[in-house]
């Protein structure tokens, strides 16, 4: 595998920059592991890191957390997380868990809903506190700026409560919207219209054809999209139209079944580059 690093925007800062500043202090990082059919994501700053969901873990033990998460946070330093988000319970999102509480403090846990024994969870794992998925409200973690909504009322569950994460780090926005469908786009965008727009959108649902409706796209209006799939997964991630959609409308992609551990660097002054593996 060879590093590929590419600048996204603005034009024409490529020379001055390299992919080594990655980890200097006054930059923040949005790193899409592979962690094959599922998804985990780590927002770094320099004493401060956040993850939204933690990939799968199998009958056998062996989980994405020990397996690729945690090595690559370590090799940093990091010893607690300042947030941790699950997009909803599907396994492939949440698997990680338990591995990841047994060996890292979290701040602050944010769930898509009340878990049975999670005064367990929360007491032996030394989270301080835990809460459910938001309401749109702005939080200020260092430097980024969040805010979470999920879609509330007995017609929505599974895939369609998903916590969705907007981030803002100088002036760049990543939209998180784990696996919802093609209906709950379509009411987020009803309730919330231009507030979803962002720079970069985490396809949702692996980029599958139940997602990623017109709707959506022409809210968040993206130009990058990042794809979570597994190589050669059997569920066809991402669907053909779905690539089709974005390329029609002329928004660049990276999926890691293709690019591998897709990482975005943003300066203070809103340069993005972006670096993966080339296969
Ligand atoms: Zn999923």
């Amino acid at each position: 595998m060879a590093l590929v690093v590419t600048l996204l925007w603005p034009q024409g800062l490529l020379s001055s920059w390299s992919a080594q500043h990655s980890s200097q202090y006054d930059t923040v990082s949005i790193t899409l592991f592979d962690v094959g059919q599922g998804l985990s994501v780590w927002i770094a700053q320099a004493d401060k890191h956040i993850l939204y969901d933690l990939g799968d873990r199998f009958a056998s033990g062996f989980n994405l957390v020990d397996a690729v998460v945690l090595p690559e946070l370590r090799a940093v330093g990091v010893k607690q997380l300042a947030r941790l988000y699950i997009s909803h319970w599907d396994r492939d999102h949440s698997g990680g868990l338990l591995p990841l509480l047994a060996q890292m403090p979290v701040d602050w846990m944010i769930l898509p809903d009340r878990l049975p024994g999670a005064g367990w969870l929360q007491q032996s794992s030394g989270t301080s506190r835990w809460d459910i998925c938001g309401h749109g409200q702005w939080q200020t973690v260092g430097v980024v700026k969040l805010r979470s909504w999920q879609l509330t009322g007995s017609k929505w569950h599974g895939n369609n409560r998903s916590c969705v994460v907007q981030i803002e780090v100088w002036g760049q926005r990543l939209l998180l919207p784990g696996d919802i469908l093609r209906a709950g786009e379509q009411a987020l965008v009803r309730r919330l219209g231009v507030s979803l727009n962002s720079d970069i959108l985490l396809a949702p649902h692996h980029g599958s054809n139940s997602s990623s409706g017109p709707a959506l796209l022409h809210s968040v209006q993206p130009r990058l999209v990042l794809i979570a799939n597994g190589y050669r997964n059997r569920y066809g991630h991402p669907h053909p139209s779905v690539l089709a959609a974005y390329d029609a409308s002329g928004t660049d992609w990276r999926s890691t079944a293709r690019h591998g551990q897709t990482r975005l660097i943003i300066q203070p002054d809103g340069a993005c580059q972006i670096e993966t593996q080339s296969r």
